[in-house]
């Protein structure tokens, strides 16, 4: 049932393991100049770890760390030991390098396909990986885990929809890494080839890379008829593997034999109450080359309580409500853009796509959404676009609480990247 037994280890076991874990993990980052330096100043040293509550003792590391680290200086073994690289996606800013051994590329396939097999993947199954190769995580990172669980992985990488469909349908895919926004948009482009998502016969999807709420996921399993797994995880844990959800899609599991996860209060760093909203910190257990020690992820999720029905012991996180960056402040309220998502995702009449964009009227921060808005609603009439908008902004009134502007658009014209999407353009002049 499992892909391997680690899945199933009891709590105490667990914390076993990952206080030897933590403390090779120590040993190791001290040998890098970050690590050597932070340690110091923080006055602590590897062998001072002799309880899990003891990596409190240890320094929190940033990604600001990481880029005044570029491009070697997490490193503990030397380049000639390395072999890949990996640059994070750079959607908030410069990127960051991480590097591999051959053993950390081998733990994380591994994770990758245990991720995989728990979501039903087996090796029979054809997948296909519809995301960007290069330096981008998501490619080479499920593609190993795939090759580990012995499917036939295919390597199509983003964007090239036509392709895309044309080899899932030649080659008979059964399961597809793909990101949500391109899992709306390949939606849209099949209706427009007259295709009907469900005779693809791809019955797995992992989504993730970026946030999407449970009215997409929804969305998307009613379109394509597939079920659809979460998947998180990013370049500074390796990538895709950190957590995931199983088949019974509630929050996702992180796996704590290969991660040690906290959640933490981004004021104060002090941890939250067991259940609560907080930010995600992770330290690595098994990488050799770059061990990374009390990540601040900046993303936004909770642990969610009690034992899973499947019988994995590994806690579950729930589905990450965002970055702490990406919070939005309107008139003094706080809005998150996956708030959004989930109201538009869960109105029959919007199409695959919206755009928020924020923009300044006087003095006043205002709030612009462009929606796209399915073909067969988009009628000539005023008055039901305006009904049809009115509504929107009601729904969008009640749960971020002010009252945004609503344009409504023509399906399939807001602007479509390959990777990641831009939900969010700021057009506020900086203060
Ligand atoms: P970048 O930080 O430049 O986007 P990565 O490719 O490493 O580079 O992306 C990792 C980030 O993507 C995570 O920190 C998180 O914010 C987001 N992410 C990844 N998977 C998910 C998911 N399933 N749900 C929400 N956000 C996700
Ligand atoms: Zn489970």
């Amino acid at each position: 049932m499992y892909y391997d037994k680690a899945e199933s280890l009891s709590r105490d076991e667990i914390s076993r393991l990952q206080l030897s874990r933590l403390r090779t993990t120590c040993e190791r980052a001290a040998r890098s100049r970050l690590y050597s330096r932070k340690f110091t100043g923080h006055g602590v040293r590897p062998e001072d770890v002799k309880t899990l509550d003891d990596l409190r003792r240890l320094p929190f590391t940033t990604k600001q760390d990481l880029r005044d680290s570029y491009p070697d200086g997490l490193n503990t073994v030397p380049t000639e030991k390395m072999v890949r690289m990996h640059v994070s996606s750079g959607t908030t800013g410069t990127p960051t390098v991480v590097y591999h051994t051959a053993s950390d590329i081998c733990w994380w396939s591994s994770m990758v396909a245990r991720c995989m097999h728990m979501t039903g993947m087996r090796p029979n199954d054809v997948f296909q990986n519809t995301t960007s190769y290069g330096l981008f995580t998501g490619g080479l990172g499920m593609h190993y885990g795939a090759e580990r669980l012995g499917c036939l992985a295919i390597p199509m990488g983003a964007g090239n929809t036509q392709r895309q469909l044309k080899l899932i349908q030649d080659f008979k895919v059964t399961a597809l890494h793909i990101i949500p926004s391109y899992a709306l948009y390949l939606a849209n482009f099949c209706a427009q080839q007259g295709i009907d998502p469900k005779s693809l016969g791809v019955r797995i999807a992992l989504v993730g890379a970026e946030p999407y709420s449970e009215e997409t996921r929804r969305r998307l399993e009613d379109i394509f008829g597939f079920r659809a797994f979460n998947s998180y995880g990013l370049s500074e844990m390796n990538g895709p593997g950190v957590a995931f959800e199983c088949p019974e899609q509630n929050g996702m599991h992180l796996w704590e034999d290969a991660y040690l996860a906290e959640i933490i209060d981004p004021e104060t760093l002090e941890p939250v109450a067991p259940g609560e909203v907080g930010e995600l910190v992770l330290t690595t257990l098994c990488r050799e080359g770059m061990p990374i020690v009390r990540y601040r992820t900046r993303d936004l999720t909770r642990i969610l309580p009690g034992g899973c029905p499947c019988g994995r012991s590994h806690v579950r996180i729930d589905r990450i409500t965002g970055r702490s960056d990406d919070l939005i402040i309107i008139k003094g309220v706080n809005i998150y853009p996956m708030q959004i998502e989930q109201v538009l995702m869960s109105l029959p009449e919007v199409g695959q796509n919206y755009l928020i964009e924020l923009y300044r009227e006087g003095p006043i921060d205002q709030i612009r959404i462009k929606v796209e808005v399915k073909e067969e609603y988009f009628v000539e009439d005023m008055r039901s676009l305006n009904a049809l908008k009115q509504k929107i902004a009601h729904k969008l009134r009640d749960e971020i609480l002010v009252t945004p502007k609503v344009d409504l658009v023509e399906h399939n014209t807001l602007p479509k990247s390959e990777g990641k999407a831009q939900r969010v353009v700021d057009n506020r002049e900086p203060e």
